[in-house]
């Protein structure tokens, strides 16, 4: 584990929190979801109740580098302000770590909260260079990584700053730890993998460290059809990876060598086109069409997985199981989220979409932990070792 806000003593110190503030914004310019600002929110009231003096620093959008007043955190100060109950001091330079900056985070008391501006106005902060991390590092006493979902890169605001500065994480981090690191360390069995989604090759390094730890690996969505392929059969139109199928025939080998058991799609259901209204069947998947594409898992399938999910004590998901954007092939992905919430075990969802699929479903209430970082969550679960969470100090 490592060590949190609660094992290091802040009062009186200024403390650099590198959020993960990259909301949505409108054309207006104005914030269309603040779901990132509100969870942020507890780490911040902890380090001002504990009597610090904050400095808080996020990105947002892709300013390439370049100051672009269209990135400018200034609505997330407005946000940020509303939901603290209190005033954010906020100061906009080109150069981020400018004079006014530095002297507003000299000038900053007890539990008062200053915000800098957007750090991807600099060039160097993607790329972890010099001087932009002394500059930041220099405004502060103690770094709080609190920014899950950029922790899989290295730049200045989220690991190169740790290199100067005591390194802890903040609450949100601290839950993204415990789940992702706790589960692959030391799982509650049965432990299964659920992975849908559209591609196999991006998602190969993920099943190659899962099949190490699960004992039950489920496969949905449509990278399951370069499995049933790989099985030998007819798949349609259906998503498919010609170069990937050595590679599930030799997944497929080390899990039956492992003894991990592995589940794929007994039925689809199917379409001639990759639209909402084409007519669709649900097909075994002995008897899939040629001129169709299998969209979702079918009922047989769903029921199969349900029940597998509810016989586990710690289930990971990651990828849907069918194009859930679509209504009429979101069955397969929703089934799965309720067992998800019915599952007595622990549940974790990895993965972007997987977790929209989630919220959209409103079946968020009884996962144990639904990740904040698509790509970063998705990097854990590799087995990769995540820059931001690695500066930390140890517990
Ligand atoms: P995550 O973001 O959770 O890691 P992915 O990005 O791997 O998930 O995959 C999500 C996408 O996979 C969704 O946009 C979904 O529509 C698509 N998908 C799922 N099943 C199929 C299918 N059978 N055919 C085509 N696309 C699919
Ligand atoms: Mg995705």
């Amino acid at each position: 584990m490592k060590k949190t806000v609660k094992d290091i003593d802040v009062r009186g110190k200024k403390v650099f929190v590198r959020c993960d503030f990259n909301v949505p914004t409108d054309d207006s310019g104005a914030i269309t979801d603040d779901r990132r600002i509100v969870g942020a929110i507890p780490t911040i009231n902890y380090l001002i109740e504990n009597g610090a003096k904050v400095i808080i620093a996020s990105h947002m959008g892709r300013p390439k580098g370049k100051p672009d007043m269209k990135y400018s955190l200034k609505v997330v100060a407005d946000r940020l302000a509303e939901l603290l109950g209190q005033d954010v001091i906020f100061v906009s330079e080109p150069e981020v770590t400018g004079p006014e900056t530095k002297a507003a985070a000299a000038a900053l008391k007890d539990g008062e909260v200053l915000l800098i501006e957007n750090v991807r106005f600099r060039e160097e902060e993607t790329k972890n260079k010099e001087p932009f991390t002394k500059e930041l590092a220099d405004l502060a006493e103690i770094f709080v990584n609190d920014a899950f979902g950029t922790a899989h890169r290295a730049h200045c605001s989220t690991a190169g700053i740790a290199e100067y500065l005591p390194a802890v994480s903040g609450f949100l981090m601290e839950k993204e730890i415990r789940f992702f690191g706790g589960i692959l360390d030391a799982p509650e069995r049965p432990f299964t993998a659920v992975l849908g989604g559209s591609k196999v090759g991006d998602k190969i390094p993920l099943i190659e460290n899962l099949i190490d730890k699960v004992d039950t690996i489920i496969v949905g969505g449509g990278r399951a059809y370069t499995f049933l392929k790989a099985m030998g059969k007819e798949i349609g139109k259906s998503l498919l990876e010609e170069d990937k199928i050595d590679m599930t025939i030799e997944l497929m080998k080390k899990a039956e060598e492992k003894g991990v058991k592995f589940l794929i799609p007994v039925d689809s259901v199917c379409a001639p086109e990759f639209k909402n209204d084409s007519p669709s069947v649900t097909c075994s998947a002995d008897e899939m069409p040629a001129d169709m594409m299998g969209l979702d898992i079918g009922e047989k399938t769903a029921e199969i997985y349900r029940q597998a999910i509810l016989d586990s004590a710690t289930v990971v998901w990651n990828g849907p199981m069918g194009v859930f954007e679509m209504d009429n092939f979101a069955n397969g992905t929703k089934a799965i989220a309720i067992a998800m919430n019915e599952c007595q075990g622990t549940t974790v969802v990895g993965g972007g979409d997987s977790a929209a699929a989630a919220r959209k479903f409103d079946l968020e209430a009884g996962i144990s932990h639904i990740s904040t970082g698509g790509g970063a969550s998705l990097e854990f679960l590799e087995g990769k070792i995540l820059p931001g969470v690695a500066c930390l100090l140890d517990a």
